[in-house]
């Protein structure tokens, strides 16, 4: 089987799709690799007076196009390949969106699940702390990701605009921040929002009706529920299945996603939700639906089970949810794939709008947000699928085109590479 090792499925892709590209060999061995890596060690006070320390990592993997932007990842198995890669997707995510962004990520090593709030609050400043010097609004903005969420962003911005002693500019130097300091309005379900709008997207190109039509969600998390959440409010679609990391649910009629996240909240997971049929991970992933939404993590549909997916759309919202020899089997059995930084970069645009109205101070209305979201993705989706359609490529490789040809010019401009 093909390694699954992050970074590696990362520069896999990328050589893959730099032959459906003009690039030069110079640009291609500078964008395999990351412009600058921090590991750094974090000591936490825990709530039993013990110390325990953290390690965490920030990796800015390509500011060609403008600051590095990517959220912070809090996981017991997290790792740098893991960072570096999604740094790398990051990368390609702003530029397939045409964000004045390069691309990073960081991540720290920890259960969040374990810890108090008390901790996890020492934890987040000492981070902020940590990587200090190679932040800025101007520099490198982060944001959230898998477990983080506005209140981590809140404590974070708090700790550097401490250490700055000054607002710098107000509230800019992180995103999906609470609204109550410089948070933009749409950020809580921006990703899947945007996800929402591919999807609708690749249904008109396929001539399916999404009213009635199937889903299945991988994941319970923000992107998860709220996928399942505005497929079934706003476009009309049976949830089918949902799950989350202990497992997951069936019901032929389709469940209502606010009562399942009701039942999570009150019992730990979406598993035992009366009225539907508990069912494993894996065999919500093989489920006969339309679209298949992996909302969670990395490598989900592998070389192990990519051919007993049946969905007609796989809408990957998670980041890296399909490695690549799974791509080839999807595209063999002529499965549409959205793939992952375009279906879900709708997180990081709004992250981008809510940056924009920290730095000019001017805050703008939810209607305004969703038509400029909106926009965004409908645009970088048909520019993905006209590429796809043109050179005959899968999704995947003509988002790489897309996303990479801008980055190589921005080098070529800046003089980094000679050709
Ligand atoms: N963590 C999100 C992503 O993977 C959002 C990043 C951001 O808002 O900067 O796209």
């Amino acid at each position: 089987m093909t390694s699954v090792d992050p970074f590696e499925v990362a520069v896999q892709q990328l050589e893959r799709a730099s032959q459906f590209m003009e690039i030069s060999e110079e640009a291609l061995e500078f964008l395999k690799r990351p412009q600058r890596i921090l590991e750094v060690s974090i000591p936490v006070e825990m709530d039993n007076g013990d110390v325990k320390t953290f390690t965490g990592f920030r990796v800015q993997y390509n500011w060609a196009r403008g600051p590095t932007k990517g959220g912070i990842r809090y996981h017991p198995e997290e790792t740098l390949s893991t960072v570096k890669a999604l740094a790398a997707w990051m990368t390609w995510k702003t530029s397939a969106l045409d964000l004045p962004y390069g691309g990073g990520k960081g991540g720290i090593i920890c259960n969040p699940k374990e810890m108090s709030d008390r901790e996890l609050e020492r934890l987040s400043r000492g981070y902020i702390r940590a990587i200090y010097d190679v932040i800025n609004p101007y520099t490198d903005v982060p944001a959230p990701d898998v477990y983080t969420n506005p209140k981590i962003m809140a404590w974070m911005m708090d700790e550097y605009e401490t250490l700055a002693s000054r607002k710098v500019p107000a509230f800019g130097i992180i995103t999906g921040k609470p609204l109550s300091i410089g948070g933009s309005l749409g950020r809580i379900d921006a990703t899947s929002r945007g996800a929402a709008y591919t999807v609708r997207e690749a249904a008109k190109a396929l001539g399916m009706n999404l009213s009635g039509s199937t889903i299945a969600v991988q994941g319970y998390g923000n992107a998860g529920y709220y996928m399942a959440k505005i497929m079934h409010d706003e476009y009309g679609m049976k949830v089918v299945a949902v799950s989350d990391s202990k497992g997951g649910i069936y019901s032929e009629n389709g469940i209502n996603p606010d009562e399942v996240l009701k039942w999570k909240k009150e019992h730990g997971s979406v598993k035992d939700y009366p009225g539907a049929e508990n069912i494993s991970n894996e065999e919500l992933l093989e489920l006969e639906v339309d679209v298949l939404a992996p909302s969670a993590i990395e490598n989900v549909i592998t070389g192990n089970n990519a051919d007993k997916i049946k969905a007609k759309i796989v809408a990957e919202v998670a980041n890296g949810p399909v490695t690549p020899e799974a791509d080839e089997v999807l595209r063999q059995n002529g499965i549409l794939q959205i793939p992952d930084f375009v279906c879900n970069a709708g997180g990081v645009t709004v992250s981008y709008f809510e940056w924009v109205q920290n730095i000019t101070g001017y805050y703008w209305s939810l209607e305004e947000i969703h038509e400029k979201l909106d926009k965004k993705m409908t645009k970088a989706f048909h520019e993905t699928y006209k590429i796809s359609k043109e050179k005959d490529i899968h999704m995947r490789d003509a988002a790489y085109v897309l996303a990479v040809e801008r980055v190589y010019r921005a080098m070529l401009d800046r003089g980094w590479v000679k050709k």
